[in-house]
């Protein structure tokens, strides 16, 4: 089960690693359980393996249900420590990039990876790797980059190096990607690497509280109302529709990851192909693409509303408001309709 991890990339970057003083490990803004789980798994292993000095750096904050992942004393915000990241990334010898690959996906940390001098090493399993790593570790039929993490380890032949610690992050990181391992990516070797992390006792009941069952009352009543009084069903065009204005957010003391999953609701309407959630953020309009099946919501969120992701999963933004988003999605469905239309 190499994959993209071959010899001689490994050995690249295992050499790269091997002479760095300072190795800084970069994820993707608005960090999600992959995000962050990956990145800890990969600080704590190399802390492990290497003398290096390790960071993890991460454009904003992330929600609280991801708190409790083991080495969170290494992370740093950039909007709350801009100056100290700019040092870190500017003095280190290796720059990891985990579960984003572009430049572009890691807010104003961006700017600062465009101009070192350093190699930068990617992990990830987006569509279409940006060529700005000196080694690219990129395979887009793997279900996180929590697994590819892992296969990294394994590949150096240092899974004993997999302590509790470690494994929290990597089955977090699996875990949350896959929807609790229910999503089409995921494979005998997801599941093997589960049995492993558990074998070796991970408790993986605590991993699925920590994530899931730590609701507060406004999220599940800001849940609550976008069901009931902003869900839309386009059963002809096999497509349901979530908008939130930052009013309504607002309203319902909204707190960052309130609304991870809650298209996940609209898409498990039975018929819908499509589920779109449409949300006002701080300077623009942000959007979450699901489907099921064939319909490549990669290729439309591209192609009209300015973002990607994988075939099944994706992101989009829009400088319109959320009703004028929504306005425009809904003048571009109906050219969709004979590709939305299977069993
Ligand atoms: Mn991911």
């Amino acid at each position: 089960m190499k994959g993209v991890f071959e010899e001689d990339k490994v050995a690249a970057a295992g050499k790269l690693i091997a002479n760095a003083g300072r190795i800084v490990i970069s994820t993707h803004k608005s960090p999600d359980g992959d995000a962050v789980g990956s990145s800890l798994a990969l600080a704590l292993y190399l802390k492990k393996c290497t003398a290096a000095e390790v960071f993890v750096v991460v454009p904003d904050a992330y929600p609280d249900f991801l708190s409790w992942i083991p080495g969170q004393e290494i992370v740093l915000i950039m909007d709350d420590a801009p100056d100290r990241v700019a040092e870190l990334i500017s003095t280190a010898d290796v720059i990891f990039t985990l579960d984003y690959n572009s430049l572009k996906r890691c807010g104003d940390v961006g700017p600062l990876l465009e101009n070192v001098d350093c190699e930068m090493i990617m992990i990830d399993h987006h569509q279409a790797p940006e060529s700005y790593a000196r080694v690219t570790f990129s395979d887009v039929s793997s279900c996180s980059t929590a697994q590819m993490v892992y296969q990294f380890i394994e590949s150096r032949g240092d899974v004993a190096l997999i302590d509790n610690e470690i494994a929290q992050g990597i089955y977090c990181g699996i875990m949350t990607d896959t929807g609790s391992f229910r999503f089409p990516s995921v494979s005998p070797y997801t599941h093997q690497i589960a049995a492993r992390l558990i074998e070796n006792g991970l408790d993986h009941s605590a991993i699925h509280r920590a994530v899931y069952d730590t609701n507060l009352e406004d999220r599940l009543k800001l849940l609550g109302y976008a069901l009931s009084q902003k869900l839309d069903v386009y059963q002809d065009l096999r497509t349901a529709v979530i908008t939130l204005t930052a009013e309504e957010l607002k309203a319902h003391h909204h707190r960052q990851g309130d609304t991870e999953g809650l298209v996940n609701y609209a898409l498990s309407i039975k018929g819908i192909n499509l589920a779109v959630f449409i949300r006002e953020g701080n300077n623009n309009t942000r959007m979450s693409f699901r489907s099921k099946g064939q319909f490549n919501v990669n290729e439309f969120a591209r192609a009209h509303f300015n973002g990607g992701g994988h075939n099944n999963a994706a992101g989009g933004m829009s400088e319109e408001s959320v009703e004028q988003t929504y306005e425009r999605l809904r003048a571009i469905l109906p050219d969709y309709r004979n590709q939305l239309d299977y069993e």
